[in-house]
C-alpha cells in the first residue's frame, strides 16, 4: 500500500473547495465529480494490484453513484450497464482499454472505474520513464490530457504530462505542441484568464491543437487532473476559436 499515493488521492478531494470558489460554473460537476474521487480513493485504498477484472463488481458500485449524482446523460446511461453481466462489462472495459475510445458516458464509466487499479498497475510496474518524452502514457498507451510546469531537482520550470487513466506523469519538451511536435515559438499561443493565470492553454496553429498548462510555480497547490476539468470555460473559449483538444478529459471536454 504506498501512503503516498493515498495521501495524493486525499489531497485531491481536499482541492474541490477552492476549485468550487474559483470556478463556480462548474459546480454541477465537481459536485458531482467529488462521489467520483471518494469512490475512486475507497477502491484504492484496499487492492494490492492493478487486476480490475476480478473486481468488476465495483464497476457496479460506480455505476449505481453515477444514477444518483451524474447529469442526465449519464443517469440514463447507467441503467443499460446496470442490467449487464459481469462478463459482458469485463468484455467492455478490456475492449476500451485496446481501443482507447468509446462514446463519452461509456468512456465515462470506464476511466472512472479503471483508474484506481490501473494507477496501482503502473506504480508496481516502475517503469522507467527517462528519455520516454511522447505524447502517449508510458504504462498504459493512452494519450496525456494535460500538462504541468515544475522545477524539480532535475529541472527548472520542467513540464509534464498526465494520463487521466492511470495518473502517470513523465517529462515533455516545454515548448513542444504535443500532437504535431511543432515547437516555433510563433506557431505556439498561450490564452488563460487574467485572474487565473496558473490555468493556461497552449494552442499550435500549425495543427490546430490544445492541451491545457498547470503552472505550479504560480499555484503549487493545483492538482493538474481537476483544473482541467473545473476550467472548462478556456475548454469552451478554445473550441469557439476552432481548437481541438489533444485529449478529453473525462467530461468529455
Ligand atoms: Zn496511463
Ligand atoms: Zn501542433
Amino acid at each position: 500500500m504506498s501512503i503516498f499515493a493515498i495521501r495524493n488521492r486525499e489531497y485531491a478531494l481536499e482541492r474541490i473547495p477552492s476549485l468550487l470558489k474559483n470556478y463556480p460554473e462548474s459546480k454541477e460537476i465537481l459536485d458531482f465529480y467529488r462521489h467520483v474521487l471518494d469512490f475512486q480513493l475507497n477502491v484504492y485504498k484496499d487492492l494490492k494490484d492493478g487486476d480490475w477484472r476480478k473486481n468488476i463488481k465495483k464497476l457496479y458500485e460506480l455505476l449505481e453513484l453515477c444514477s444518483q449524482y451524474g447529469s442526465q446523460r449519464l443517469k440514463e446511461k447507467t441503467q443499460e450497464f446496470l442490467e449487464k453481466s459481469q462478463e459482458e462489462l469485463q468484455r467492455a472495459v478490456g475492449e476500451f482499454l485496446k481501443e482507447k475510445s468509446a462514446p463519452y458516458e461509456e468512456r465515462f464509466f470506464f476511466i472512472s472505474f479503471l483508474n484506481p487499479f490501473m494507477s496501482k498497475g503502473a506504480e508496481k510496474a516502475e517503469i522507467d520513464k527517462t528519455g520516454w518524452l511522447k505524447n502517449k502514457c508510458p504504462f498504459c498507451g493512452f494519450k496525456a490530457v494535460v500538462s504541468y510546469l515544475s522545477d524539480t531537482e532535475e529541472v527548472q520550470g520542467g513540464r509534464f504530462l498526465v494520463c487521466q487513466v492511470c495518473n502517470s506523469e513523465w517529462l515533455y519538451n516545454r515548448a513542444e505542441c504535443v500532437r504535431c511536435s511543432n515547437n516555433e515559438d510563433s506557431e505556439l499561443h498561450y490564452f488563460y484568464d487574467e485572474d487565473k493565470k496558473a490555468v493556461q492553454i497552449q494552442a499550435c496553429d500549425r495543427c490546430g491543437t490544445y492541451i491545457k498548462v498547470v503552472d505550479m510555480r504560480i499555484d503549487g497547490l493545483a492538482v493538474p487532473l481537476l483544473e482541467d476539468i473545473a476550467s472548462l470555460s478556456l475548454d469552451l473559449w478554445a473550441s469557439q476559436q476552432g481548437y481541438v483538444k489533444f485529449e478529453k478529459n473525462v467530461f468529455g471536454l
